[in-house]
């Protein structure tokens, strides 16, 4: 599918304006060549053969230079994307904003909207290739799931579900770039869907492989939230798939549950039986409130806190203050992205719940997560199958 990468009217602006040149070069040209017929003159019909190369020569190397290059670039840019040789979106944001400079150069006195136009090109492109593969349920989105882990046991006890999606067009584009572009342009409504599936599908993969039930946490956007309907969607596909609600954790950021629409929407999920998780705790400003207001079941303390254990002159007692307040109201804590043991040793004197992070294991394919599982429970992959 061929995506248009630039605002190609300012192409069609540039070639109109050398048409009109050239056409105003020409018409004195043949005004010089008539003239030399009338005259019946050699030496002046030679004058203007002269002419009319140095002013063809001079007209293109000068005025169509910027131009050529330009077409140049538009042309590496676009085959370099087709060939898949583009394999991140950094790399596609930066290629895209070298030539935003070159069209910079090109029209001084437009800057503001070539810069707007770029990257909302690249938005827009980023939507059309996830829109294609949401539309085509294609494998190039799936998800991994990252282990949990009792910290007083060392027990995994169950997962959180992050999406990915791997385009060839594209490359690998990390979920902090690609669902706010789903959330924006509605796609996130059928992304979800996706992951909630493939969810379900790896619960009752595991009970089938492991005897146990796997309980599985998954993000919910802001937006998603504020949908009235919410629960019973989500409900619908746990019947399809004979999940139970218990085995589902709602994962919600602060910044998601501002409104009384979100508040409505999490008290159903818990009356239903849900479990429901506060994400990224610590990182907003406002999140003791929520404590009035949310039917929490687990708090998930930010990485940043985790990061602060040793590094910061407070970060030991703000933590331990703040896994003393969750258990006072019967919340556990859920530590994120923890990567160091010094870290683990502390959140366990802490008493901390449960831990996850690149320590324990980074998010894992399906496959891969039911290596690690089976091994810590002391079975071998090769024993099931
Ligand atoms: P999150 O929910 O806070 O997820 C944790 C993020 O931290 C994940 O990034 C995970 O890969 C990363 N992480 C885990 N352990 C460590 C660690 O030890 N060190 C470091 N440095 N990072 C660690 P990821 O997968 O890139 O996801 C980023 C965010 O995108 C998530 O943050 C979540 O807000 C959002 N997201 C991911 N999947 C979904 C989804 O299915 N739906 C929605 N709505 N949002 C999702
Ligand atoms: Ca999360
Ligand atoms: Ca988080």
């Amino acid at each position: 599918m061929p995506v248009e990468f630039f605002d190609w009217g300012n192409i069609m602006n540039l070639k109109i304006s050398l048409l009109l040149g050239s056409v105003l070069g020409l018409i004195i040209i043949i005004q010089a060549l008539v003239r030399a017929i009338w005259l019946n003159s050699i030496g002046i019909l030679l004058i203007a053969i002269a002419l009319i190369f140095v002013t063809v020569y001079i007209s293109t190397s000068i005025l169509l230079k910027p131009y050529q290059k330009l077409i140049v670039q538009l042309q590496q840019f676009d085959t370099s994307i087709l060939n898949g040789g583009v394999k991140h979106f950094q790399d596609y944001t930066a290629i895209n904003n070298r030539i935003a400079r070159a069209f910079k150069k090109l029209y001084k006195s437009r800057k503001e909207s070539i810069t707007l136009n770029s990257s909302s090109l690249v938005h827009q492109s980023i939507e059309e290739y996830l829109f294609q593969d949401i539309e085509d349920s294609s494998d190039q989105i799936y998800v991994v799931f990252q282990p949990k882990v009792n910290l007083s046991t060392g027990d995994h006890v169950g997962a959180e579900a992050l999406v990915r999606w791997e385009n060839p067009k594209v490359g690998f584009v990390p979920p902090s770039e690609f669902i706010p572009v789903a959330e924006s342009s509605g796609l996130i409504h059928s992304l979800w869907e996706r992951v909630m599936i493939e969810v379900c599908f790896q619960i009752n993969k595991w009970k089938d492989l492991y005897g146990e039930d796997v309980p599985v946490a998954v993000n919910f956007s802001p937006m998603q939230l504020q949908n009235k309907n919410l629960v019973s969607q989500v409900n619908q596909i746990l019947e399809a798939h004979s999940v139970p609600n218990k085995l589902i954790e709602i994962e919600v950021t602060e910044n998601a549950v501002l409104t009384e629409a979100a508040i409505n929407t999490l008290n159903q999920f818990s009356a239903a039986g849900f479990k429901i998780a506060l994400d990224d705790f610590g990182k907003g400003f406002s999140s003791l409130s929520y404590m009035f207001d949310l039917p929490l079941d687990y708090l998930k303390l930010d990485r940043s806190f985790v990061d602060a254990i040793d590094k910061k002159k407070n970060g030991r007692e703000l933590i331990k203050n703040i896994i003393t307040m969750a258990h006072n109201l019967k919340i556990k804590v859920v530590a994120e992205g923890v990567e160091e043991l010094v870290q683990l040793e502390y959140l366990r004197e802490c008493k901390c719940d449960i831990a996850q992070g690149y320590f324990f294991d980074r998010p894992l394919s399906s496959s891969e997560f039911d290596d690690k599982w089976l091994k810590a429970r002391g079975v071998e992959m090769d024993e099931i199958i």
